[in-house]
């Protein structure tokens, strides 16, 4: 039986659809409103109208809501570092936020091992990640790198990502719209590294990650289930370069993922 759409629905589902075809997802799964018998799968008459693009491969309804359940091109792929490459070209010279007119030099994709345990997620590139194409180079990335060391891990054992790929401008806060247009790319990444644990470096970070509203405080010392992954919540570096004193704090969060990770804890902690 086909089902014919509303134009108006129509036409927001092929805009919606574009925009996931554009983030790389092309693959989309129905499944039937919570609450409402399936009763097979009514083909939907997607076509476009005359002189609209139609890029979807597959017509989908209620694709958002399944969309990281999906076994999208990345997870199928045996090799994370071709589909670390594939999302890095999806990401393009991009212009989807305001981000990419106000001064950035380069996107800064993520760094570090494909097959990681164990992966660091910042806020945003600052002038010296922006300038060299690479996230926690300047000197928040040198105390991330301590810590790092600290946990008797190197840089390279890891993988390390911010939740924008763009530097905002003066290093302000990412805003909202920026985090949500951006993040999918980094839900590819996380999606295709499979860690074992994710640490959250500071609140952009943990509030996106997590979609809560909390103080630090209250976000620290505890495990979150993300998607199935563990995923902890410390001190940005940069933060615990203006208040050295929380080193201490961010001490005992790392040792709780080296526990998780198997880790031997070394007696003594970062600098
Ligand atoms: N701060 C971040 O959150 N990320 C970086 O890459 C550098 C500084």
């Amino acid at each position: 039986m086909t089902r014919i759409l509303d134009p108006q629905l129509k036409s927001a589902l092929a805009e919606r659809l574009r925009y996931y075809n554009q983030l790389g997802i092309y693959d989309f799964y129905r499944r039937p409103p919570v609450g409402v018998p399936d009763v097979g799968e009514p083909e939907v008459n997607l076509q476009p109208e005359q002189g609209e693009p139609m890029p979807m491969r597959a017509a989908a309804v209620h694709a958002e809501e399944h969309l990281f359940e999906s076994p999208n091109a990345e997870a199928r792929a045996a090799d994370p570092l071709s589909a670390l490459k594939a999302i890095r070209e999806d990401i393009g010279d991009c212009t989807r936020c305001v981000l990419h007119k106000q001064g950035r030099k380069q996107i800064v994709f993520g760094v570090g091992n494909p097959r990681a345990d164990l992966m660091f997620i910042g806020e945003a590139p600052g002038a010296d990640e922006d300038e060299q194409g690479e996230p926690f180079v300047g000197r928040a990335g040198q105390l991330l790198n301590n810590m790092i060391k600290a946990m008797g891990l190197q840089r390279e054992d890891i993988y390390i990502a911010n939740i924008i790929k763009c530097r905002p401008p003066g290093n302000r806060t990412p805003e909202r719209d920026e985090c949500e247009t951006c993040s999918p790319f980094l839900m590819r990444q996380i999606a295709t590294i499979q860690p074992k644990v994710i640490v959250a470096l500071g609140a952009v970070a943990a509030k996106t990650l997590l979609a809560v509203n909390a103080p630090m405080m209250e976000l620290r010392g505890r495990w979150y289930d993300f998607r199935g992954t563990k995923l902890a919540v410390t001190y940005h570096p940069a933060f615990l370069l203006r208040d050295p004193r929380q080193k201490k704090e961010a001490w005992k969060d790392l040792q709780r993922v080296m526990k998780e990770l198997g880790l031997p804890i070394p007696a003594k902690g970062a600098e």
